[in-house]
């Protein structure tokens, strides 16, 4: 009994990561195309765009493991990530800055995200472990790249901003 509870949770918090990465995908996709001004950001949000994709993937493949089709995916995309898609910031002076803020919240949401349905996993007696580990590494190593270049970020945007004022 207790352990259909946990398979049931897990259901749909594998829909609910689902709709996460779609968000997480649709925010990568529009800001990956523009932050050419900063190439380091361009390249790592590429990457982690791509690792996105693999993301979805692994999700599926864990909802079509508990028997979930993909036809029942689509009906519950959106809605979990709306105050975080606020946050996609129209192209404005600093909107490198806010997106690097907005990021890194996504980054950390995904990894306690990945974290509660590892969890659900071990009650449900279901081992998803080995996707579920491997996404939830990427979004570790994507919130500590963020974390690393607030700094360089923040001056890279000084510069900038001062070599258009002369
Ligand atoms: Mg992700
Ligand atoms: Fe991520």
């Amino acid at each position: 009994m207790a352990a259909n509870k946990a398979r049931d949770l897990l259901i749909v918090g594998l829909r609910n990561a689902h709709a996460m990465e779609n968000q997480a995908q649709e925010l990568m996709e529009r800001q990956s195309e523009r932050t050419g001004d900063f190439p380091e950001v361009q390249s790592a949000l590429r990457r982690h765009l791509e690792e996105t994709k693999q993301q979805l993937r692994r999700l599926e493949d864990c909802l079509s493991q508990l028997g979930e089709s993909e036809s029942t995916l689509k009906d519950t995309a959106m809605s979990a990530m709306a105050n975080l898609t606020a946050m996609g910031h129209a192209m404005a002076g600093d909107e490198i800055l806010k997106n690097a803020f907005a990021d890194s919240a996504f980054e950390h949401y995904e990894i306690a995200a990945y974290k509660s349905l590892l969890t659900l996993c071990k009650h449900a007696g279901i081992d998803l472990s080995t996707p579920l580990q491997a996404s939830l590494r990427e979004e570790e190593a994507m919130a500590e790249w963020i974390d690393n270049r607030i700094e360089d970020v923040t001056l890279q945007y000084l510069a900038k901003e001062e070599r258009e004022a002369a």
